[in-house]
């Protein structure tokens, strides 16, 4: 019988344990605290930004959300980037993509201090992921390994194939399976024959944004399916990239869209937050995963 992965579940026993770490901190006087910077008014980057408000607030992270309006200047931001990476107070900084159109993301992602990239988008990090010494983990790759690891699904020795090659999930998932001995395929829309690819996959990942992408045919029997897509479909109901019904027929495991992925990302966030913590203090007695 199939077995439906409950991301919310499990998302509430990471958010349980993490409350655990951050009493111990206290216990030392340490108090994690994560700085958002937020710029101008996107919708979808105002609620994303409340929710790791709200979720912080609930485990005992100090947060605080720096609002700015969409006309800040390139060099304005540089220099309330600056002032945080200067602050020893936080332990965390985390700039809300997408940026208005005149800023240069990138620089902006460099600029921020490594020590307290959360969201692991600082090329030290991603590299330091590349060679197998990460200091924090990608968020919502992180959150697929926790949510594997506590479904009992090992990686090393798999054939995993990862549909979605982006810089956010599908490129740094990639290495971290290779990290833990999994035999990797990473897909994109030039992919030939993905259909096929796909169905050799013990467990297969999409990550494109395309609703419908994954149909039954392209999962073998008894694959793992992980569905990262955060998609509408044509009645606005949020749905993944996995036609979900008939792929149930054909995998052993899957993660619904919602309470699948999706509630393990600001987890990772968090967790990612103490430990930028922990390192400050040089406090490293908790692994990270
Ligand atoms: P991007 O748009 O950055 O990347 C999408 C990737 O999918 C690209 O590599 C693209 O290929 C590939 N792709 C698109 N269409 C096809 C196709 N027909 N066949 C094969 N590959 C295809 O998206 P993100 O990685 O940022 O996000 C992907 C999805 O995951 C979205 O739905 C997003 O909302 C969701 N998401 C969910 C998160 C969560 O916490 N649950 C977190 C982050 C994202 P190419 O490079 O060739 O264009």
């Amino acid at each position: 019988m199939i077995k439906i992965i409950d991301g919310k579940k499990i998302a509430e026993d990471v958010k349980e344990e993490l409350k655990k770490e951050i009493l111990a901190l206290g216990e030392k006087g340490i108090v994690p605290r994560l700085s958002v910077i937020l710029v101008g008014e996107d919708s979808a980057s105002q609620v994303y930004v409340k929710n790791k408000e709200r979720v912080a607030k609930e485990i005992g992270i100090n947060s605080e959300v720096v609002r700015l309006p969409a006309s800040t200047s390139q060099e304005e931001l540089e220099g309330v980037i600056s002032r945080h990476n200067a602050n020893e107070k936080n332990h965390g900084i985390l700039v809300q993509l997408p940026l208005p159109e005149h800023i240069d993301a990138k620089k902006i992602i460099n600029l921020i201090n490594p020590k307290k990239d959360v969201d692991c988008f600082h090329p030290e990090n991603v590299g330091r992921i590349m060679i197998g010494d990460a200091r924090f983990l990608s968020c919502t790759p992180a959150g697929i390994l926790e949510l594997l690891k506590r479904s009992e699904i090992l990686v090393e020795g798999k054939n995993v194939v990862i549909v979605g090659r982006s810089n956010i999930v599908g490129k740094p998932l990639a290495v971290m399976m290779i990290n833990l001995g999994a035999t990797v395929t990473v897909c994109n829309s030039k992919t030939k024959n993905l259909k096929e690819i796909c169905a050799q996959a013990d467990i297969l990942v999409s990550a494109t944004g395309r609703v419908g992408l994954i149909c039954a045919e392209m999962v073998k029997q008894d694959a793992v399916v992980i569905d990262v897509g955060m998609n509408r479909d044509e009645n606005g109901k949020l749905c993944g990239d996995v036609d979900y019904i008939r792929v149930c027929d054909k995998a052993c495991c899957i993660t619904p869209v919602p309470g699948g992925v999706g509630p393990m990302t600001i987890m990772m966030l968090m967790r990612n937050t103490i430990l930028a913590a922990k390192l400050k203090n040089a406090d490293l007695s908790f692994p990270v995963c």
